[in-house]
């Protein structure tokens, strides 16, 4: 099956208006139609990149998602209002979310639903640490993950997600996965979904890689049968870094 590669940027906590306004205004002139591209912005912004990019094929994502419509849930944002903002997408179970803010399988999950429950599509965050790598843990890690994240969720919702392997020793310290790492990680997935699921949800789903993707190892990543596209943090954060991984064919 072939799947259209999806080359996403997370800008984490960076970017004020002025500064988001420059940096889209940008991508939106060099982009291609060969890939899909989404940009997951801070919240502060997330209206007014859209607005921005209406009539673009670029999408928007917010970088996490409450498993709640709306109540008293300090600093957390709900599903509705990241649609009401115009996001299509939804980061879930990021790494740094599980790593500072406590984040689990449980509360992945509970996310996960949220956004089945309602019309945005999720990017699932996997990944194991250096030390489940070195002990030679990572694909059960990997796969114990996915089985929590995605407990209770039906074949329907799930053809719809896509999933982000992120090993996390490899994210924001310039460590990549080589492309064999990340192909056997990324098979290791696909051919869980196919156990549990179906051939035909296994072959349709997209899987990223993210860790320090840049412009130097996008084209040997993409080359992988199993890598469908990327989670770029720091190289997204600069126009040109961006734009040259979304060209990564040329
Ligand atoms: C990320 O934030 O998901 C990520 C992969 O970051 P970086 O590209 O900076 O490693």
């Amino acid at each position: 099956m072939q799947r259209k590669p999806l080359i996403a940027g997370n800008w984490k906590c960076f970017k004020t208006l002025s500064e988001a306004m420059l940096l889209v205004r940008k991508v939106r002139k060099g982009c291609v139609s060969s890939v899909d591209i989404l940009v997951a912005p801070p919240f502060t912004v997330l209206y007014a990149v859209s607005r921005e990019l209406q009539g673009s094929p670029i999408e928007v994502a917010g970088q996490n998602v409450h498993w709640e419509a709306q109540g008293a849930w300090t600093g957390e944002i709900s599903a509705e209002q990241l649609l009401d903002a115009g996001c299509k997408y939804a980061i879930v179970g990021h790494s740094e979310r599980r790593q500072y803010f406590g984040e689990n399988p449980g509360t992945v999950n509970n996310r996960l639903h949220r956004c089945f429950e309602t019309d945005l599509i999720p990017i699932l965050c996997i990944g194991e640490s250096l030390k489940e790598r070195e002990s030679g843990q990572a694909k059960d890690r990997i796969l114990r993950d996915l089985g929590h994240c995605l407990k209770g969720l039906t074949a329907f919702c799930v053809s719809r997600m896509i999933v982000a392997y992120e090993p996390v020793w490899a994210i924001g310290t310039g460590l990549t996965a080589t492309p064999e790492i990340a192909q056997k990680a990324h098979f290791w997935i696909r051919d869980w979904f196919n156990g549990k699921y179906s051939s035909e949800i296994s072959n349709g789903l997209r899987i990223l890689y993210g860790g320090s993707v840049n412009p130097d190892n996008i084209a040997d990543l993409m080359k992988q049968p199993d890598i469908d596209g990327v989670l770029v943090g720091g190289a997204s954060l600069d126009a040109k870094s961006f734009l040259k991984i979304i060209h990564y064919e040329s």
